[in-house]
């Protein structure tokens, strides 16, 4: 998911979408209220993706869409209730774009693109069949066409807009409140404890390496002190996440060193040993609102998807587009 896009928040949405009819999550009578949503009346919608290999503009039905976006982006292993909450988020999320007046001149103006860095990832049957046989893509597919099917049309709203439905592969422990990414404060995108074992990674460095990298991106350091004190004052918040480093003089946000060093996430440690700076990263992504490897934790542990998208979009609620 692009971190450029999910971090504007600041497009008008209009009610002209709003839900049939709207369920709370998360509460006892949630299951009741869900399944009496009146699908009878939902309308196809329809998205433009632009395919930037080819620089072709693909007109599909929303719900086809889904489908492809799932195929690229949720493991075949995925249980079907983990694969159900992020079809409603990637539901959401397009849904989202689809009302926004901003205009992607990246592609332009489809509402979403191909490239995952950008937008979302996406994947067609065909390439699926290309990729891995016929025979895995068949059964990914035909699992992920059913958990489209069976949310059909669901998307959440907070105060009647559609939410800004972001997610991220794992966090390690606890999710991220979208202040500390994006400055400004989301009601339901807060920092909530997710089960997931997330995966560890580490970036090590040579000194001069890293001075190289620094420099390249214009943050001017002072490199006259020994190799080793050149990091310090690290200061994390109490979940884990850095909030800010000094390096070589200069004070830097944990996001700003992620993206400097392309580290998979703002959970981090850094050290320096043997001649070297060695970054160990826990979690994969932005932190930010739905975990899919929470999902797949808490599907094995028997959650439903409901539970799962009131777990990370705190007061959310369940309605139709
Ligand atoms: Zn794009």
């Amino acid at each position: 998911m692009n971190l450029k896009m999910i971090g504007i928040l600041t497009a008008i949405f209009t009610m002209l979408l709003a839900p049939f009819s709207v369920c709370f999550l998360g509460d006892g009578q949630a299951e009741a209220k869900s399944d009496s949503l009146d699908k009878s009346r939902l309308e196809d919608k329809a998205i433009e993706v632009y395919i930037n290999a080819t620089g072709e503009k693909k007109e599909l039905d929303i719900e086809d869409y889904v489908c492809c976006v799932l195929l690229a982006e949720v493991p075949e292993s995925f249980d079907e209730e983990a694969t159900k909450a992020i079809a409603v988020a990637v539901r959401t999320y397009t849904c989202r774009r689809l009302e926004s007046d901003e205009k992607y001149t990246k592609h332009f103006s489809a509402h979403m693109c191909d490239d995952y860095t950008h937008c979302l990832g996406f994947m067609t049957y065909e390439e699926a069949v290309s990729r891995w046989g016929e025979k895995l893509a068949k059964s990914s597919y035909d699992k992920i066409k059913k958990c489209v099917d069976e949310t059909k049309g669901e998307i959440l709203y907070y105060n009647g807009n559609v939410i800004d439905a972001v997610f991220h592969a794992s966090s390690a422990g606890y999710t991220e409140d979208a202040k500390n990414v994006w400055g400004y404060d989301i009601p339901y995108l807060v920092s909530v404890e997710t089960p997931e074992k997330y995966g560890e990674s580490r970036v090590t460095l040579k000194g001069s390496e890293l001075r190289e990298i620094l420099e390249k991106q214009g943050v001017s350091c002072n490199f006259e002190q020994a190799e080793e004190k050149w990091a310090e004052s690290v200061e994390k918040d109490k979940r884990g996440r850095v909030k800010s480093i000094c390096i070589g003089g200069t004070t830097l946000t944990g996001r700003r060193v992620r993206e400097i060093f392309h580290l998979e996430s703002t959970v981090f440690d850094l050290k320096y040993e043997d001649g070297l700076f060695i970054f160990d990263v826990k979690g994969h992504g932005h932190g930010v609102g739905l975990s899919q490897y929470g999902c797949q934790q808490l599907a094995l542990d028997g959650k439903s998807y409901k539970e799962m998208l009131s777990l990370y979009y705190t007061g959310a609620e369940l309605g139709l587009y």
